[in-house]
Formats: C-alpha cells, sequence, structure tokens
C-alpha cells in the first residue's frame, strides 16, 4: 500500500489478492445475482454401474467472478443461505438446469438434471410453484428434474420439509437424499418422504476398497436401506476402478465422481449424450 496526497491509501495488486472482506464478495453476490451472468452451472454425469451408461447429470453452481475466477460454490452457497438470498440463487439456478434440460430433450437426449437445494428452500412456501411455473414455461417433462435435500435440511424441520417435498411429488419431480449418512435421520422421516433415490456421502467411499473392511458394512447397510424402502442408491465421490468393483459387489447401482467426469460446463457433457452407435 502506498500513501496518496489526500491521505487514502491505494492498495497495490499484491495487496488487493489477498481474500477480500465477507462484505465486499456480499455485495459482489448481490450484484451477481441481479444480473445473474455470473453465475454458472456445471453438470456431472451420474452413471450406471452396470452398463455404464448415463442416466443423469447433477447441476452444480459455481461463480464466474470478474477478478477472482471461478469460486466454488462452498465459498458462496452458506454465505447466501445466512443472507437471505438462497431463495434468488435457487431459482436462478432452477431456471438455468431446467432450460439446459429442456434444450437436451429438443436436442434428442432424455437427460434428468438434478438440482440441489438448500435447506431454507424446504420452507419456502413459494418453491412448488415457482418449479410448476419452469417446467410449464420450458415444456419440461416433471420426472426429468430431480431435488437434491440432504437430510439434516430435512430434520431441520421435519414437518414443514415434508409438506413441501410432497408438494414437489406431486408435480411429478424426482426427489433425492444427499450426502447420506453424514446427518442424522430417522427411519420413521426417510420412510415418510415421498424419495426415491438414497446418495452416499463421498466420505464412506473414499476408503472402499475391501469388502470386509468398516464402510463397506456402512454401505453395505446404506444399499440395503435405499433397497428396502424402494429407492434407487448412488455412490458420491468415486475416483478409482477400485471403488466402481466394491460398489458393484455391494449392489449399488449408480456412480458419479472424477473416476466417470468432474463436474463441467454443459457443452463438455457432448460424449455422454450421443447415443452409441448401433
Ligand atoms: P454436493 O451436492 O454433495 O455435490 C458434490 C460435490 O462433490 C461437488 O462439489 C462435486 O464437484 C464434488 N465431487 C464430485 N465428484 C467428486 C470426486 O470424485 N471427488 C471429490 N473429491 N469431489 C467430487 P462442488 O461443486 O464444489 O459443490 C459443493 C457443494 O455445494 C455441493 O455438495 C452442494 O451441497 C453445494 N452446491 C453446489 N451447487 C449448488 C446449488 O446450485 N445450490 C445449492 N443450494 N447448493 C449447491
Ligand atoms: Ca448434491
Ligand atoms: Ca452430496
Ligand atoms: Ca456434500
Amino acid at each position: 500500500a502506498k500513501d496518496t496526497k489526500n491521505g487514502a491509501v491505494v492498495y497495490e495488486p499484491a495487496t488487493t489478492a489477498a481474500p477480500p472482506s465477507r462484505l465486499l464478495l456480499l455485495g459482489d453476490l448481490r450484484r451477481a445475482l441481479a444480473e445473474a451472468e455470473e453465475l454458472v452451472l456445471y453438470y456431472q454425469p451420474k452413471v450406471a454401474l452396470a452398463s455404464g451408461e448415463l442416466c443423469g447429470v447433477e447441476a452444480l453452481v459455481r461463480w464466474h467472478h470478474p477478478t477472482r475466477g471461478l469460486v466454488a460454490p462452498a465459498e458462496f452457497v452458506p454465505m447466501a443461505e445466512n443472507t437471505g438470498l438462497i431463495n434468488l440463487l435457487t431459482t436462478h439456478v432452477l431456471g438455468r438446469a431446467v432450460a439446459q434440460a429442456s434444450a437436451w430433450r429438443a436436442a434428442g437426449w432424455t437427460v434428468p438434471v438434478a438440482v440441489n437445494l438448500s435447506p431454507r428452500c424446504l420452507t419456502d412456501p413459494a418453491l412448488r410453484d415457482r418449479v410448476e411455473g419452469l417446467l410449464t414455461e420450458h415444456r419440461l417433462p416433471a420426472q426429468l428434474l430431480r431435488l437434491e435435500v440432504t437430510e439434516s435440511a430435512v430434520m431441520a424441520n421435519p414437518a414443514l420439509a415434508t409438506a413441501t417435498l410432497r408438494g414437489l411429488h406431486r408435480l411429478g419431480v424426482r426427489l433425492s437424499i444427499d450426502d447420506y449418512g453424514t446427518g442424522y435421520s430417522s427411519m420413521a422421516y426417510l420412510k415418510q418422504l415421498p424419495v426415491d433415490e438414497l446418495k452416499i456421502d463421498r466420505s464412506f467411499v473414499v476408503n472402499l476398497s475391501g469388502a470386509d473392511d468398516d464402510d463397506a458394512v456402512l454401505v453395505r447397510s446404506a444399499v440395503d436401506l435405499g433397497h428396502n424402502l424402494g429407492m434407487t442408491v448412488v455412490a458420491e465421490g468415486v475416483e478409482h476402478a477400485g471403488q466402481v468393483e466394491a460398489l458393484r459387489r455391494l449392489g449399488c447401482d449408480i456412480a458419479q465422481g472424477y473416476h466417470y467426469a468432474r463436474p463441467e460446463p454443459a457443452d463438455h457433457l457432448r460424449p455422454w449424450l450421443q447415443p452409441a452407435p448401433a
């Protein structure tokens, strides 16, 4: 920093490269949400373990910040949750994801797209109508939209969350339990929820190797629980072929992770969407 003649301090680039204050980033986020062009969705394939086929994609938001580059959701989604901006962010993400699913469908590729919902969204009385409006606007069949919620988000307000999820389910939207195993949840609630997919958290998958270690036992019990409740079971964070083998052996249905693909911009998914040659 150097002093100017009026006493103000001008920061050199080296200084401005330090992390900006939360307040500054929050102002930026408000602006980004107002203009909405800096927020982009990346998509990560979900792959059927039996056939290797694409069975859906998860939309993951990134922020193309003008000076900070690509900002990960961990850096701004919690802030949006704490400042009431989350409903605006979710509306934006939903709009983009539904438009993308609709565009893929128009191009001949039927790919269900999953969107993450924050805990706060589950208590937003306007969510159902907004989702319905978007599906109508983009003429997307509801079953091509999937919404992912964590157990903790549901358990924060079980009655209200369950009502919201039932309303969405009645539209035909599919629902997933995200990060399964990290939160606390009771079987009683899981059983009542209109959820058809269980996503086992990455932390249980990361050390998965043999069939007789602790993580294998936990994954096996999650797979059994999911199947007994009529759900499809997805493993998150699959990075190695060894994990794929173990997951197949444990009866898991779907895998998602760097082993198959990282989250990428929509047009990078072309190779996955190309129908296999006959
Ligand atoms: P999540 O929903 O559990 O998403 C999976 C995260 O794991 C993503 O991180 C993804 O990039 C990462 N991942 C996928 N495969 C692998 C792998 O093989 N290894 C490792 N180490 N990581 C893998 P990302 O995109 O940084 O998102 C982090 C979290 O931010 C998400 O966790 C979700 O909770 C939240 N998030 C992302 N997009 C949105 C959004 O649009 N709305 C809301 N409310 N939350 C979002
Ligand atoms: Ca997710
Ligand atoms: Ca997850
Ligand atoms: Ca997570």
